[in-house]
C-alpha cells in the first residue's frame, strides 16, 4: 500500500505545474505548487500516507463538512432542510447569479458558500465567537488533532478581500434567509475557511464519516448515523461545486474539496482519505488531488457504483 500511495504521489505531482494557486485570498497564493500530499486511513485503523501529507494547509471549503454536520447536531435536519437544500447548483462555489430564480434555500446547497454561511447560523452559540470555538472543538475531536488552530494570515487576507462573500452574506439577509448581523455571520464563516488541517486529520475526519459516524479507532460513536448519511450524500452531489458530477465519475465516493487544496475523501465502509497539492483546476478543485485520488480509486476499486 505505501507503494502505491508513493507512487501515485510521483506520478501526480506534475500536475501542480498544469494548475493555479488561488490568488483571490492573496495569502494562498504563497502556497508550493509542487506539493502534493496524500494519506489514508482503512476500516482497521492502519494508516498509510505519502508525500508530503504533514504538511499543514488551510481547509478551506472542506470546513463546510462540519459546518453542516454541526448545524445538523444542533437544530436537526427539518432546521437545515427548510434553509438550504440538497441539490447541486451547477453554478461555481460563490456564484451570485441567482437572477433567474429567486433566491430560496431550495436552490442552495451546504457546500457552496451562500449555504455554509447561511448554516454558520443553526450552529448554537451565544456569539458568532461561540458558535466558531464550538466548530473548532468539532473539527480537533472528529480528527484527534488538538493543535488544529485558525492560520491568523489567511483569515485577515481573506477578511481583507472577502466581498463576493461579503455580498452573499447581505444577498441572504435580504431575502429574509438569515436575521443576524450579516458581518458576525461573516467571521465565523471565515473563520472557519482558516483552520488548518493536514492530510492525516482530513483522513481521520472522513474515516468517522465512512462509517456511520463511529470512529472504528475507538469503537466510539462520534454523531448520530443519519448525520452521516445526510453530509455523505451531500458531498457525493456537491461536494466537488460543479465538477461533482465529474468525480462521481473519476474517483465514484463522497468528497469534498477547498481552494487550500485539500480534497477530504470519505469511502463508505472502507476508508477515510485526506490530499493536499494546492494549484487547482478551473473549478476550484486541487488538480493534482484529484488525478491522485482517480488513480487511487483504480487501483483499490474505491468506486460506490
Ligand atoms: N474561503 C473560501 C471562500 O469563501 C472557500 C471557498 C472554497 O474553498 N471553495 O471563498
Amino acid at each position: 500500500m505505501d507503494a502505491l500511495l508513493q507512487d501515485i504521489v510521483r506520478q501526480c505531482r506534475p500536475y501542480g505545474a498544469l494548475g493555479k494557486v488561488a490568488n483571490y485570498i492573496p495569502e494562498l497564493s504563497k502556497a508550493d505548487p509542487d506539493k502534493l500530499g496524500l494519506c489514508l486511513i482503512d476500516s482497521e485503523g492502519s494508516m498509510h500516507c505519502a508525500g508530503d501529507w504533514q504538511d499543514y494547509f488551510t481547509m478551506q471549503s472542506v470546513i463546510k463538512t462540519l459546518i453542516l454536520l454541526l448545524a445538523l447536531m444542533d437544530s436537526g435536519i427539518g432546521r437545515v432542510r427548510s434553509l438550504v437544500g440538497v441539490e447541486a447548483t451547477g453554478k461555481p462555489f460563490d456564484t451570485f447569479n441567482y437572477s433567474d430564480q429567486a433566491l430560496t434555500g431550495a436552490n442552495i446547497n451546504p457546500m457552496v458558500n451562500t449555504g455554509a454561511i447561511a448554516l454558520c447560523t443553526l450552529i448554537h452559540g451565544e456569539t458568532y465567537g461561540e458558535k466558531f470555538r464550538r466548530l473548532l472543538e468539532l473539527t480537533r475531536y472528529l480528527s484527534g488533532d488538538d493543535t488544529l488552530e485558525v492560520d491568523e494570515a489567511v483569515y485577515r487576507s481573506e477578511k481583507a478581500t472577502g466581498n463576493k462573500n461579503r455580498a452573499l452574506a447581505y444577498m441572504l439577509k435580504a431575502y429574509g434567509m438569515v436575521s443576524d448581523d450579516a458581518d458576525e455571520i461573516l467571521e465565523c464563516y471565515f473563520r472557519a475557511c482558516s483552520i488548518k488541517a493536514n492530510c492525516a486529520a482530513l483522513a481521520r475526519i472522513a474515516l468517522v464519516f465512512a462509517h456511520h459516524g463511529r470512529d472504528v479507532t475507538t469503537g466510539e460513536q462520534r454523531f448520530a448515523p443519519i448525520y452521516a448519511r445526510y453530509v455523505n450524500a451531500t458531498l457525493m452531489t456537491c461536494g466537488m461545486y460543479d465538477g461533482s458530477g465529474e468525480f462521481a465519475l473519476r474517483g465514484g465516493f463522497p468528497a469534498k474539496s477547498g481552494v487550500g487544496g485539500g480534497i477530504m475523501g470519505v469511502v463508505p465502509g472502507r476508508m477515510g482519505i485526506g490530499v493536499f497539492a494546492p494549484a487547482l483546476d478551473k473549478k476550484g478543485n486541487s488538480l493534482a488531488g484529484v488525478n491522485a485520488l482517480e488513480l487511487l480509486s483504480e487501483a483499490l476499486e474505491l468506486s460506490v457504483f
